[in-house]
């Protein structure tokens, strides 16, 4: 955070100080006794299942230097104290206030899948040239957005921010505290579709992030997705498309798969480039096409964002390739929809080369009316990439064995079991050395464990 002080903090708070000296200055926050720096200014968030001001003391003992509270009791002695109306809103503020305050130009990422891998693609392509930040793991909400605008300070050039949503108006209020120059939408799909309704819906929400662009900004969109283009008429910057299979600005072609990553060609403008990026799979080298418009737009050479693609790290359990002893696993455990499962069924295809390939996969959660649907098409891309073996685990995820029975899969290779514990000895008896296992389900499934337990054998 830009170095405020107790004074001004409050008056952007429209709080009062009760204690403590106005003049103490601040240049960073915390909401988590945890994860505590030096003489942070402590917000206490109350949340649905604890409430921080029962940890003022803690916060102080581990290093506060100032309290923001909306509360009196029990109060440390000593460190200043703002009293505001509502700690989150006050957080919101001051993050609003630190990114008006920074120079850096913004891009906000939202869309159904490919949020955090886009993120961290954008981030690598800016820091080729500017120096750049952006939000850590997934700090996508109302309260982890904020946390990430509150770490700009004059050094910043550039920030990517993931932007997510789960109803109408959320990402409306996400961007007038971050205020993009830049916006990007990876696609729109099935996740949330409990909560909104339909995919129309849901595009509808994502495109906030439009309205909010200026006029001198920009937006990079998904051009296979009619959805997206409906809602571009929203922004009053420029649009440009990327895309593989429909004509776009930025267009995709002549995918190869090179170890574990991926050399592709992007016609732009007419010319023809080339780019490596160490990840596997037709839909990183979408989100990478994304990278390279938010790079363009930004004003960097196409050699510097060939130079940060080849270089990307990701968040972890995203399609991570683990040599476990004789062993490939592909650890795509963190999260799960229709589209995201089938696209990694496809990496699975394309990194086996030969080899066996063994998708253990679990229920995908929160598709309301699509859920039995969107199971089945899973199942039923199993089958026409020919995969050897299908496991199961949970409820909804039993439709992905129907829907690949029904599409031809041999039924003796398909295995649905209710629970982890079936599961595993199911994999544990089938497993050869050479075997290729894809491991993925939603956040709840917690399926990483099949993955700790893979590696424990090898
Ligand atoms: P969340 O809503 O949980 O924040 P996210 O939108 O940030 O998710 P990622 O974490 O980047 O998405 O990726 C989630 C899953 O989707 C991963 O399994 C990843 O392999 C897959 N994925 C990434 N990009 C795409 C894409 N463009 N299309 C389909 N699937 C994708
Ligand atoms: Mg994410």
């Amino acid at each position: 955070m830009i170095s405020t002080s107790i004074r001004e903090i409050a008056s952007v708070l429209r709080g009062r100080v009760m204690q403590g000296d106005p003049a103490a200055v601040f240049t960073s926050v915390a909401t988590d006794t945890r994860k505590m720096r030096a003489n942070a200014l402590f917000f206490a968030l109350v949340g649905e299942r604890y409430d921080a001001h029962s940890f003022l003391s803690q916060a102080v003992a581990a290093g506060a230097g100032g309290l923001v509270v909306s509360r009196l009791e029990d109060l440390p002695p000593g460190v200043p104290v703002v009293m505001v109306e509502n700690t989150l809103s006050a957080l919101q503020s001051l993050a609003a206030y630190n990114r008006q305050r920074s120079g850096a130009s913004l891009v906000g990422v939202t869309g159904s899948t490919g949020k955090t891998t886009t993120k961290d693609m954008i981030a690598s392509v800016l820091g080729a040239r500017l120096r750049t930040l952006k939000n850590e793991g997934n700090f996508n909400n109302e309260i982890g957005l904020p946390l990430t605008l509150l770490e700009l300070d004059e050094s910043y050039e550039a920030a990517v921010v993931e932007m997510a949503m789960r109803g109408p108006g959320q990402i409306h209020t996400l961007c007038e505290i971050a205020r993009p120059m830049g916006a990007v939408i990876t696609n729109i799909n099935e996740t949330h579709l409990e909560l909104l309704g339909t995919l129309s819906n849901i595009a509808e929400a994502k495109g906030e992030i439009l309205e909010q662009i200026p006029s001198v900004g920009f937006a990079v969109l998904n051009a296979e997705s009619p959805f997206i283009q409906r809602e571009a008429g929203r922004c009053r910057g420029k649009v440009i498309y990327y895309g593989i299979d429909q004509p776009a600005e930025i267009r995709g072609e002549n995918i190869r798969a090179e170890g574990t990553g991926s050399r592709f060609n992007a016609v732009i403008g007419g010319q023809t480039r080339e780019f490596y990026l160490p990840l596997p799979g037709r839909h990183n080298v979408m989100n990478a096409l994304a990278a390279i418009g938010v790079g363009l737009e930004m004003g960097l050479t196409v050699e510097e964002i060939a130079g940060g693609l080849s270089s990307v790290t990701l968040t972890g359990m995203r399609l991570e390739v683990i040599e476990g002893g004789s062993l490939k696993i592909i650890n795509d455990a963190y999260n799960a929809s229709p589209a995201s499962t089938r696209a990694a069924l496809g990496v699975l295809k394309d990194l086996a080369g030969g080899r066996r390939t063994v998708a253990v996969l679990g229920s995908m959660l929160e598709l309301g009316a699509r859920a039995r649907g969107g199971h089945r098409e899973v199942g039923e891309t199993a089958a026409a990439l020919g995969l050897d073996y299908l496991i199961t685990v949970g409820e909804l995820a039993g439709h992905i064995g129907e829907g690949a029975v029904d599409a031809g899969f041999p039924p003796e290779k398909v295995f649905r079991r209710q629970d982890y514990d079936s599961a595993v000895k199911i994999l544990e008896g089938l497993l050869q050395e050479g075997d290729v296992v894809l491991v993925k389900g939603s956040r709840g499934m917690k399926m990483e464990r099949f993955v700790q337990r893979l590696l424990e054998r090898s």
